[in-house]
């Protein structure tokens, strides 16, 4: 069972559905090759792949490409089906940072070939997650600083104010189709600068007066 804490009560929470979100900064779709998407793309992480700060990002010996993707995460605290918009972000318990590990090349082969992205996104160690700090303590998550730095070299630095699909959509969204759960977690997509990661490196996430993290590769 994989659990998180919300600060700073530090109480604690299991984790249930982990939803992530393709394609929600442009300039990230952009360095993609793809088209802004019109509605949310989701897809899932089994709770299993989740790491905590400080835990090695193990590189599957399937893959000779693994990405870092830098992302705001969302901690839902009260569930719900049909959430509107207006009430959507009374849900959220706490923000994090997070990294979606992403095996590049086992990625685009599944996307050549039309199939599911779980192995290149669900791999274990691909969920690198920080603990939540409450909701109450962001005035706005949508004007967060996201960086990314690898052996201290800054390779992702953006705004959340470039989402396209912000918090309170995507939990109207997910609402619609899923039923949200107390414990689920949204990866709210990566601003542009992926890059690939190799062995030694160490990788450094910070959202300031959100979180941060630090894992080194095997
Ligand atoms: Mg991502």
């Amino acid at each position: 069972m994989k659990t998180t804490r919300l600060l700073p009560e530090n109480r604690e929470f299991r984790i249930n559905t982990i939803y992530c979100i393709g394609k929600n900064y442009a300039d990230h779709a952009k360095e993609m090759g793809g088209d802004v998407p019109k509605e949310p793309v989701i897809f899932l992480k089994p709770n299993s792949a989740v790491i905590s700060n400080g835990d090695p990002i193990i590189i599957p010996a399937m893959s000779s490409n693994v990405h870092h993707e830098v992302e705001l995460t969302v901690l839902i605290g009260t569930g719900g089906k049909n959430i509107p918009l207006a009430t959507a972000m009374r849900h959220v318990a706490g923000y994090g940072v997070g990294l979606d590990m992403t095996m590049r090349d086992r990625q685009s082969e599944a996307k050549k070939a039309g199939n599911p992205w779980a192995v290149s996104k669900g791999f274990d160690t691909s969920a690198p997650l920080s603990p939540f700090v409450a909701a109450s303590s962001v005035p706005d998550p949508h004007a967060l600083e996201i960086s990314l730095s690898v052996n201290g070299t800054v390779r992702q630095r953006s705004s959340t104010e470039h989402m396209i699909f912000r918090v309170d959509v995507l939990i109207a969204y997910l609402s619609s189709i899923f039923t949200l759960c107390e414990g689920d977690i949204i990866y709210t997509g990566t601003p542009e600068g992926v890059a690939q990661v190799v062995p030694g490196d160490v990788l450094e996430a910070v959202i300031p007066g959100v979180g941060s993290i630090r894992h080194s590769v095997q």
